[in-house]
């Protein structure tokens, strides 16, 4: 166990606000049960019958090979929990007390990470009021120490641990590579647009020997792998080699209306798949950017629609949307570890394909179409900050994370290595 625990420093303030939350954390999402959650559920299901039999069937059909999946909880025809009451309260924890929970519903939104003795903790953009905390407060991703054991960690027998052997150089340097993405990022001299780019300069910089699975840091290469590695990290510290990598990419040129199509088949196939609050939402960002049907010439009129938009909310409110992009960015590398994906490129690539979906969502919300029709309304931060909590916690709860979105990804990154993804990184920076 580690004696001391790290957190951005919104995570310190995160108080679930219950019956205030506009969303409720299991509608539209899929529980995994597993072995010694069945077992903590045991006593309370004989108050639920059906979704005990729920359970024991899939199960059953688990262990004798049918369908070898991991059981989730059962759900309702809308995609709420059936454990959730009339009036949207959790009737295992009503009932049962916090401990008759499934892992993922006892910890939600907290997402832990431990690597040896060092264990991180922030939070899932899945809840909107996460999404608050750390996006809009200006120092909401200051690191800050907490002593261990924390009551912010409510299962510490669930927490993932990673591994970091040091023969597997991969995860082994993972920290120094993350501190350095982050200085990245924190050069705000640069547009976020330079600053994605630079992110992928140093994960290509690193591509030909610093991936998962990687032999370059066993035996006798080690010591040259880790020269190379230290070398790349510090590169972009250069302010030389920072200005050329501004410089070239500012000239490059975006396809935008067939980038435009791709997110838009994503969200279209989300909309189908979940209906209610997530199709409210996509009809209204569609519509407003006159994607409702999708030709390539409405693809194109709707990036230059973005565009316009983009640069007329930037002149009036630059700052502040500076702010909740490198706070998005910076929760990205907080909570999603690298070494997930099988090489830093990968990585990079997913980061910048869901910047500029998110950047596309909110051009296209009804609020900040109101905004920039209304300019006055634009001296009080509330509409806009509605506009990006409400964009980014369905995107991260309802896109990110689906099959389209992951297919998507996939498809365009290919092996995830190479001059190939690098442009494909510097495509999507630029959004
Ligand atoms: S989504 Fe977040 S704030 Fe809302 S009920 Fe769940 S944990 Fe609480």
């Amino acid at each position: 166990m580690p004696t001391e625990l790290t957190l951005p420093r919104y995570m310190t303030r995160f108080r679930c606000i219950a019956e205030r939350c506009e969303d409720t954390c299991c509608a539209g999402l899929k529980i995994p049960v597993s072995p010694s959650d069945a077992r903590r559920m045991q006593p309370a299901l004989a108050a639920h019958p059906a979704q005990a039999e729920h359970l024991r069937r899939c199960t059953g059909a688990e262990q004798d090979g049918g369908a070898g999946q991991t059981p989730f909880l059962p759900m309702h025809p809308d995609g709420t929990c059936a454990f959730l009451d009339p009036q949207r309260m959790c009737s295992l924890q009503r009932d049962h007390g916090e401990g008759a929970l499934p892992d993922v519903c006892a910890t939600f939104p907290r997402v832990v990470t431990a690597r040896d003795g060092h264990w991180e903790l922030s939070g899932s953009l899945a809840c909107p009021e996460v999404v608050r905390l750390s996006l809009l407060a200006e120092d909401a991703m200051r690191p800050e120490s907490l002593p261990f054991p924390s009551p912010l960690i409510p299962r510490p027998e669930a927490v993932r641990h990673l591994s970091r052997d040091p023969e597997e150089g991969y995860s082994f340097h993972a920290e120094p590579v993350r501190e350095a993405l982050l200085r990245v990022l924190d050069r705000e001299e640069h547009p976020l647009a330079t600053r994605l780019a630079l992110l992928g300069q140093l994960a290509y910089a690193v591509d030909d020997f610093y991936f998962r699975g990687t032999d370059a840091f066993r035996g006798e290469t080690r010591a040259g792998a880790e020269a190379r590695l230290s070398e790349a990290l510090q590169r972009f510290d250069s302010p030389e080699a920072r200005e050329a990598v501004h410089r070239e990419f500012s000239g490059l040129a975006l396809p935008g209306g067939p980038c435009v199509g791709l997110f838009t088949q994503v969200v279209k196939a989300r909309m189908a798949a979940r209906g209610g609050r997530v199709r409210e939402w996509g009809r209204s960002v569609l519509e407003s950017l006159g994607l409702e049907v999708g030709g390539p010439e409405e693809l194109d009129a709707a990036w230059s629609l973005y565009t316009q938009r983009w640069h007329a909310l930037n002149a009036a409110q630059g700052p502040r949307l500076a702010r909740y992009f490198h706070h998005y960015v910076a929760h990205f590398l907080w909570r999603t570890s690298f070494t997930e994906f099988p090489s830093l490129l990968a990585y990079v690539f997913r980061l910048a394909l869901r910047v500029g979906l998110v950047r596309l969502m909110l051009m296209g919300h009804p609020k900040v179409v109101a905004l920039l029709q209304e300019p006055s309304a634009l001296e009080t931060p509330e509409p806009l900050e509605l506009a990006v909590v409400e964009t980014v916690q369905t995107v991260a709860k309802h896109v990110e994370q689906s099959p389209e979105f992951i297919s998507l990804t996939e498809g365009l990154a290919g092996t995830g290595r190479g001059a190939q993804t690098l442009g494909k990184v510097l495509v999507f920076a630029s959004f």
